[in-house]
């Protein structure tokens, strides 16, 4: 089942964010369950184009996928996105507009109270600031209750009046393609009122724009995409309604040297030929500062050291999590002509060592099952 997923997604490995969200979306539409009733086939390619989709618009997963395959997800604990209704809920955004889910449709009573929309407020914060936790405050501008008119949007002493465009219900229907798409109307903007005598500090809006300074915890662990509600400082409500919520959605931007999943953060760690030959202790920048790391004598590219309680520390308390360090083998390219000189010596005597090793039965063609293993458990 590890098909690769650009192949799924029928992208070029280079694709930006948009080509790839387009092309998830002609998929989504095509094996959508609705269209495809009782079909395992077309559930089996909506789960997997889901499962591409979460990880390539991931700039963090889509990273460590590119640079270890299924392998480095699977590392991390990864297990893909879940039920069909899982994918719904994690991917409100884009099928929002695609099947018409989230919109307002509820026939309302003119004259019930509104509760205040809720807000989406995008923060970008650093790398370091979502593992060690931040405080910032933000300029929210929205739309509080008008309390002049007690956001009813009229002269006070003056009743608001049923729409004549929807007759009160606040939406007018239109076709769209396949689908019937109700909208807000567009004379009473959803209210299913109008005003003949509109309050004057509103313009008979019920509300009023104002800037508030909102101070935002961002705890430590918070990871890209996180939510944070923040209850009652969305929109304000009419004639009575409790504000909205304000939703902070939390984008994290990449570090130039860490990658990091769930908890784990991984490092690549360079290690010049000589030190991974002989071994040595090296000191390693991480998320905290710095750590010590013995790198064992024959030591080779690709091998992982873990450091324990280094990662990233867990939202909902509870410890770190942990660092990967993945050595990569340095080659010298300037080399002094003594440093020439001592490698040629060194080569000679290695080769003269290896004679009857690898290569020679590589080239010769005779591989014995013994041999086979103790080349194979570098891997
Ligand atoms: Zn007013
Ligand atoms: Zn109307």
């Amino acid at each position: 089942m590890n098909r690769d997923y650009y192949d799924i997604l029928g992208v070029a490995r280079g694709a930006s964010a948009d080509e790839i969200k387009k092309s998830y979306r002609k998929l989504a539409m095509k094996y959508h369950p609705d269209r495809n009733p009782g079909d395992p086939e077309a559930e089996a390619s909506f789960k997997e184009a889901a499962e591409a989709y979460e990880v390539l618009c991931d700039a963090q997963k889509r990273k460590i996928y590119d640079t270890y395959g299924h392998e480095g997800l699977k590392n991390t604990g990864y297990s893909g996105p879940g039920t069909a209704e899982d994918i719904f809920s994690s991917f409100n955004d884009l099928f929002g507009d695609l099947f018409g889910f989230g919109g307002r449709s509820r026939r309302r009573n003119p004259n019930a109270p509104v509760p205040g929309d809720d807000l989406r407020y995008d923060m970008e914060i650093s790398f370091m600031d979502a593992v060690h936790g931040t405080e910032r405050e933000v300029d929210i501008t929205k739309r509080e209750t008008c309390w002049t008119c007690e956001g009813s949007g009229a002269r006070p002493g003056h009743k608001p009046q049923t729409c004549p465009t929807c007759h009160g219900r606040g939406q007018v229907i239109r076709s769209q393609g396949f689908f019937q798409v109700s909208s807000t109307c567009p004379q009473c903007h959803g209210s299913g009122q109008v005003i003949a005598d509109p309050c004057v500090d509103c313009n008979g809006q019920g509300l009023v724009n104002k800037t508030k300074k909102v101070s935002i915890k961002i705890p430590p662990g918070v990871d890209n995409g996180a939510r944070m509600r923040l209850r009652g400082e969305g929109e304000g409500g009419r004639r009575g309604g409790h504000a909205g919520d304000l939703y902070v959605v939390i984008h994290v931007q990449p570090h130039e040297f860490f990658l990091r999943e769930g908890q784990t953060i991984y490092l690549r760690y360079p290690v010049p030929m000589a030190r991974a030959a002989l071994g040595c202790e090296v000191e390693v920048p991480t998320v905290h500062g710095a750590a010590k790391l013995k790198i064992p004598a024959g030591t080779q590219g690709g091998e992982r050291f873990t450091l324990r309680r280094e990662g990233v520390p867990s939202l909902r308390g509870g410890g770190r999590g942990d660092m990967v360090v993945e050595v990569q083998v340095q080659t010298p390219t300037k080399l002094t002509k003594q440093q020439k000189e001592l490698l040629k010596e060194f080569d000679a005597q290695y080769e003269e060592k290896h004679e009857e090793g690898f290569f020679s039965r590589l080239f010769h063609g005779h591989f014995s099952q013994g041999d086979k293993k103790q080349h194979a458990g570098d891997a």
